[in-house]
């Protein structure tokens, strides 16, 4: 697959048309492999944002009216396209982001999965129906759609997690208004023309580009009814009260501090996988990444010469080289960040067992690389323990035995993934039963529920009621509307006072 090298502007998309809105203001996008800026992105102003919400209100009535099966056999339309062109898109993910084209290839299925999901939308509004509530009455309730709904992105999945909102709410009649991150713009841009190929009306979906201006007046538009978010905590807590002061349905999905847990019984070469892959995968710039081993007993010992061994050798490379494992991370500061933690950790006294700063690629003496990180003797009043880092760097504490790790992990902020390593099948369901987190994985590292089961952490990791896509996400983008019922014959029996009671 050839390198996307695009350089044209990336604008916005607002009802069918793609335009650089007023254009005061415009932001550069890199490509971190090279370090070297690639294109520029324009900026939303408030009155972007106020055409694109225009324009999806003017399309409202007319899609919501549009009959769910017609609706999915747009989203048909748009998944066979989303599948011609994965690896476009995927080379888009790449240049932009920095990941390692086999896992953009996954990013795009994981993306696909939901559209498929929404295919099925005629199915998910069935309502239910009582017949005979009371004589000659009956009982329903439908779903309907909201209106105009806002999705705001984060830099790390640019086509994954806008799919985890726009297939579902416009399935279900909505119309949508996405603010990508302005860091990997292009991937978001080019799914709305892929949408307008498959025959979606115009004002159905719209796009703008930008930063906190946009997400503002997102926020505060009286027309918009509903926001997912998807990013940090800090920013995830904001939209959730910034939405909800402005009376808006929210779900706010943040931040993670994700811990596997390996019990002394478990198939170490398994777990020691395990841990390489979901820490250093995507330079640990997934919120499922697990960035804390928990090692139980003695295995600590046993473990942490293996994941050493695997860190030193981990082949980071520009993403596009068949041969990388890892590719840099996202822009410069990311870079800085990740390596201020390392020494943040050094400082706190973690032993750094393998340090990845100053990681330099051949041909590529500028991209925002570093290598993996690993640290031994980490301990829970670590800053490196308590904050998420989000880059390559794994932490491991020890501790005695497997009520301890319960303990840890329940013990911090965050609770969105988490995962054991084990053979015994009564700490596996006890683990389950037991772990404050949303999504549990045993013997499995990232447990990225399917489309039809729904993504949301707990604790400080989601802001919000209904978790993301799936069910949840159908509910989330529709209100429940009861209808009562009778066709009574013309007795003219009277007003009646006293509070109905069915027979
Ligand atoms: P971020 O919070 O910086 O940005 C997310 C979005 O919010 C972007 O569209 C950005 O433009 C906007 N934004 C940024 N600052 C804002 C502000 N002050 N006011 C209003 N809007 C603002 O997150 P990021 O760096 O793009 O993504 C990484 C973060 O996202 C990590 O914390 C990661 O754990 C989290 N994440 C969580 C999940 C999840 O499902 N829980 C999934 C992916 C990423």
């Amino acid at each position: 697959m050839q390198a996307y090298t695009d350089t044209a502007d990336v604008g916005h998309y607002i009802n069918g048309q793609e335009t650089s809105g007023a254009a005061q203001k415009r932001k550069d996008v890199f490509n971190p492999a090279l370090g070297q800026v690639a294109r520029q992105v324009i900026m939303a102003d408030q009155n972007d944002v106020n055409q694109a919400v225009e324009s999806a209100k003017r399309a409202f009535p007319a899609w919501a009216d549009t009959s769910p099966l017609r609706r999915a056999r747009v989203m048909f339309n748009f998944l066979n396209l989303m599948n011609e062109h994965r690896d476009a898109i995927a080379a888009i993910i790449t240049a932009e982001h920095g990941k390692v084209f086999s896992d953009a290839q996954g990013e795009v299925s994981r993306a696909i999965d939901v559209i498929e999901f929404a295919c099925g939308i005629p199915q998910l509004l069935k309502g239910d129906f009582t017949d005979q509530v009371a004589t000659g009455m009956d009982n329903w309730t439908l779903r309907q759609p909201l209106g105009v709904v806002a999705g705001i992105t984060p830099f790390n999945f640019p086509c994954m997690v806008p799919c985890w909102m726009f297939p579902v709410a416009i399935a279900a009649g909505n119309c949508f208004v996405l603010k990508p991150s302005e860091r990997d713009p292009s991937a978001s841009l080019y799914m709305a023309r892929l949408f307008r190929e498959a025959g979606l009306p115009e004002g159905v979906l719209n796009v703008v580009q930008g930063d906190k201006v946009a997400v503002d007046a997102l926020l505060s538009h009286p027309d918009v009814k509903a926001v997912s978010f998807v990013g940090s905590t800090p920013i995830a807590q904001y939209i959730y009260e910034q939405a909800a002061h402005y009376g808006k349905r929210v779900q706010a999905l943040g931040g993670a501090k994700n811990h596997l847990v390996v019990m002394p019984d478990a198939d170490l070469d398994q777990a020691v996988d395990a841990l390489v892959g979901a820490a250093y995968g995507s330079a640990g710039e997934r919120c499922m990444a697990i960035s804390v081993a928990v090692l139980v007993g003695s295995v600590g010992d046993q473990v942490v010469p293996l994941l050493a061994e695997r860190a030193k050798a981990l082949q980071v490379r520009n993403g596009m080289d068949p041969k990388a494992e890892m590719g840099p991370v996202v822009t410069r500061e990311a870079l800085e960040r990740i390596e201020n933690y390392i020494q943040v950790g050094v400082d706190e006294g973690a032993s750094l067992v393998v340090d990845g700063r100053g990681y330099k690629v051949s041909g590529h003496e500028n991209g925002f690389f570093t290598g993996g990180t690993l640290f031994d003797h980490v301990t829970p009043e670590m800053r490196i323990y308590k904050e998420e880092i989000f880059g390559p760097v794994l932490s491991c504490v020890r501790v005695d035995d497997f009520g301890a790790a319960i303990d840890l992990i329940n013990g911090h902020e965050f609770g969105n993934g988490v995962s054991c390593y084990t053979r015994d099948g009564h700490v596996a369901r006890e683990f389950g039963r037991r772990i404050q987190c949303g999504m549990v994985g045993i013997n499995v590292p990232i447990p990225v529920p399917m489309a039809w089961h729904s993504f949301g952490g707990w604790q400080k990791s989601m802001f919000g009621d209904m978790h993301i896509y799936g069910e949840e996400g159908v509910r989330f983008y529709t209100k429940q509307k009861s209808i009562m019922q009778r066709w009574p014959e013309s007795t003219g029996k009277g007003a009646e006072f006293a509070m109905p009671a069915p027979k």
